[in-house]
């Protein structure tokens, strides 16, 4: 196999690390309380591996087939794998079975059957719910009128530990702009929190947008092109 940017993973990754602290010293904040995701989605195992060699942990994938053929081929119990992809309610149980986290839980009927379908020999499931902060524009994510309702009912799921919350707001090049979808997405966060919700993360941010989101409290980034390099197709 043809691996392309090899060589540039270890200088991606320190890159990112240092565009993470840069964000949170101007933000006054301790970079250490956020987390680094790393999105290797339709990027070759082998990167990921060098990911992992260079102490990289947490790794997220969005289509459930190509997560399970990387786990079939990396029996890595360090790996914490995060589902932040659109899910169908035919593929739950997988989900449920193989996965530490998932952040794009954005209805009730897969919320239960993640739960229900969640392994008793494991711990709860982590989830986030996805908000949709970008109206017309944006097809996934919970309007956040109706977040409320959605976020009682996952508490009451037992198999469920809710964390927090997550969106992809719509692109922009705009600092100021991408700045507007993470601070809504973080004001339905703090409502969460001030009627009693225990959450601790807030997942939001991307390769061309991690700045914006640090400076709006994001406490898990989600970052693919920045680590392993332009997708290919
Ligand atoms: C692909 C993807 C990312 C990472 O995107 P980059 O722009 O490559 O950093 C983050 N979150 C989700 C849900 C994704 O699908």
């Amino acid at each position: 196999m043809h691996i392309s940017n090899t060589g540039g993973l270890k200088e991606n990754l320190t890159a990112v690390r240092e565009r993470i602290r840069r964000a949170a010293e101007d933000a006054g904040r301790d970079a250490a309380g956020i987390r680094l995701l790393a999105v290797g989605k339709r990027q070759p195992l082998a990167l990921l591996r060098i990911a992992f060699d260079l102490g990289q942990r947490d790794f997220g994938e969005n289509q459930l087939q190509e997560a399970l053929d990387k786990m079939a081929q990396w029996d890595e119990s360090g790996v914490i794998w995060h589902f932040v992809g659109s899910i169908q309610s035919n593929k739950t149980r997988q989900i449920a079975e193989r996965f530490d986290w998932v952040h794009s839980v954005d209805r009730i009927k897969i919320a239960r059957r993640l739960s229900e379908q969640r392994p008793d020999h494991l711990e709860a499931l982590n989830v986030c719910i996805q908000v949709n902060v970008s109206g017309e524009s944006s097809k996934s994510g919970i309007d956040a009128a109706l977040l409320n309702e959605l976020a009682e009912r996952i508490v009451a799921l037992p198999r469920l530990k809710l964390r927090g919350l997550m969106a992809i707001p719509a692109p922009s090049e705009d600092y100021a702009r991408q700045r507007q979808g993470f601070a809504r997405l973080c004001r339905s966060y703090e409502t969460l929190c001030e009627q009693g919700y225990e959450l601790d993360t807030l997942s939001m941010g991307m390769s061309a947008d991690l700045e914006a989101a640090v400076a709006e409290g994001s406490t898990l980034l989600r970052i693919g092109s920045a680590i392993f390099g332009a997708r290919p197709d």
